[in-house]
């Protein structure tokens, strides 16, 4: 990883092509990892996220942080996650700190368990329902290069159409011709 003063790190929004990279996995956990994870929590918060993964903050790197009920106690930092026993379909709302303005219908498995590594490098796993199990699955296609704008109906891609013109900078239509 390039030198990087963590405090600094700031919220990346579409289309950046960092959030189109395949992050690699960590394999060094130290104390910049940390500092890294805390800023993100911090930022998650401050934009009022429920989850934040390291290639929003310009890191292409497998690490997200959550926290699906807003308690300080429930913050959650999750290292080279993989999910498995995907079980179900909901379709759902979500948006995206990347994408302000956008939302889009997502069809997410209902159900999941997720295998991670903690700050320190040791493996854990939780099983995820509704809220927690939508919020992995978003966070994961994050690490994979992928965001909830590839998916698009016809009606979410009228619906975001400006928001989307926003962000991509195309130059809007003026008034006086
Ligand atoms: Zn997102």
């Amino acid at each position: 990883m390039k030198q990087i003063d963590p405090s600094r790190l700031e919220l990346v929004l579409h289309p950046d092509p960092v959030l189109r990279r395949t992050a690699a996995r960590v394999e060094r956990f130290d104390g910049t990892l940390e500092k890294i994870a805390a800023r993100m929590l911090e930022l998650m918060r401050q934009h009022k996220g429920i989850g934040l993964a390291a290639p929003q903050v310009g890191l292409s790197i497998r690490l997200f942080v959550f926290n699906v009920t807003g308690e300080p106690g429930d913050d959650c930092v999750c290292i080279n996650p993989e999910l498995t026993e995907l079980a179900g379909d909901v379709e759902g709302e979500e948006g995206c700190l990347s994408l302000p303005d956008v939302t889009v219908q997502m069809h997410r498995a209902a159900t999941c368990r997720m295998r991670a590594q903690d700050l320190t490098g040791k493996a854990f796993e939780r099983a995820g329902t509704e809220l927690a199990a939508r919020c992995w699955q978003h966070e994961l296609d994050h690490l994979n290069g992928k965001l909830i704008i590839d998916n698009m109906s016809e009606a979410d891609k009228i619906a975001n159409r400006r928001a989307l013109k926003q962000l991509e900078g195309k130059p809007k239509k003026s008034a006086a011709r």
